[in-house]
């Protein structure tokens, strides 16, 4: 039996597990990634991190490493062009310095594209040959997973959450107008609901402490401006996938991530956006899933492309 880790490096937190071939975890371990630290401060909280469990574990050769990171990479030579979360963080060949350190095949990935990747192994994914999946955190990012194993270009792709609903919409982080993470994002709930409230919009919603979740179930309470704001959000989701859906001939969306924990809130105006914008015949065929391994995903989808580039 072999043995992998799998790591998720956030602005926040480093998250590593140790999970064998069948899908297992057998270790987990979670430490600050300190990126005010910079590049060379992070990279020495990688390999501790790394380190940490591979002492725990003395009796356990590790076959490979998968790690995810938020961002533009380029995969295939494992650098990271841009992190949103790791100031500092420019063309940083992450795959080359880490190999110097450590006698482990490694790769590296959008953390995106890796929930896709784990949820296609042990998750709702399972199974199936080809599906999109969207994760609605504090933005929105997306995989594709063909013949079940990631799609990427030159770069990591899949930027689900820049997809472009509204031309004239509201400027998104990018520097564009109208993301689809401009609807469909914690970030973005919060910062809508912040702006009708503003202007004097009734609602049960307390403006200090706003956050996806008090409007989740302000919506349940049938809170006008709660219920308004994740209908627009399963309507962008809707035409986003539609888009997709339309473009690839694939039958399956999964939607994960914290917000989709509001599923009630917005499923419905999704589903019948998604029914109008479809073009093709195959309406019945179509699936929208709830992932199944919660923020595991991420981890188990590192390990798995360790795992799919070993040939084990
Ligand atoms: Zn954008």
């Amino acid at each position: 039996m072999a043995n992998l880790l799998g790591l998720d490096i956030g602005g926040t937190n480093i998250r590593v597990g140790l999970v064998t071939d069948k899908g297992e975890m057998l270790d987990f371990y979670k430490t600050r990634t300190e990126a005010e630290r910079g590049v060379e401060g992070v990279i020495d909280r990688i390999v501790d991190a790394i380190n940490v469990l591979r002492s725990r574990n003395p009796n356990r050769q590790i076959s490979g490493i998968g790690i995810g990171i938020a961002g533009i990479l380029r995969p295939k030579e494992g650098i990271v062009c841009f992190s949103p979360n790791l100031p500092g963080w420019k063309d940083i060949n992450l795959h080359k310095i880490l190999r110097k350190r450590l006698e482990i095949p490694i790769w590296i990935e959008n953390d995106a594209n890796l929930i896709a990747l784990g949820e296609a192994w042990l998750g709702a994914g399972k199974d199936i040959e080809n599906f999109i999946l969207l994760t609605l955190g504090t933005g929105v990012g997306g995989g594709i997973v063909y013949k079940g194993r990631l799609f990427t270009g030159e770069t990591s792709g899949a930027e689900m959450g820049h997809l472009k609903i509204e031309p004239e919409g509201e400027l998104c982080l990018c520097g564009r107008r109208g993301c689809l993470e401009t609807y469909a994002s914690a970030a973005w709930l919060i910062r809508r609901a912040e702006k009708r409230l503003d202007a004097g919009m009734p609602s049960i919603l307390d403006r200090s402490g706003l956050d996806a979740k008090g409007m989740f179930l302000a919506a349940r309470q049938g809170d006008i401006l709660s219920e308004h704001l994740f209908r627009k959000a399963g309507w962008a989701l809707g035409i986003a996938i539609a888009n997709l859906l339309n473009i690839l001939g694939f039958t399956t969306v999964i939607i994960g991530g914290g917000v989709s924990n509001a599923w009630d809130a917005f499923i419905g105006t999704l589903k019948y956006t998604l029914m109008s914008e479809l073009l093709s015949v195959f309406y019945s065929e179509v699936r929208v899933l709830r992932s199944r391994l919660g923020d595991m995903a991420g981890i188990f989808g590192a390990c798995y492309l360790a795992k799919q580039n070993l040939g084990i």
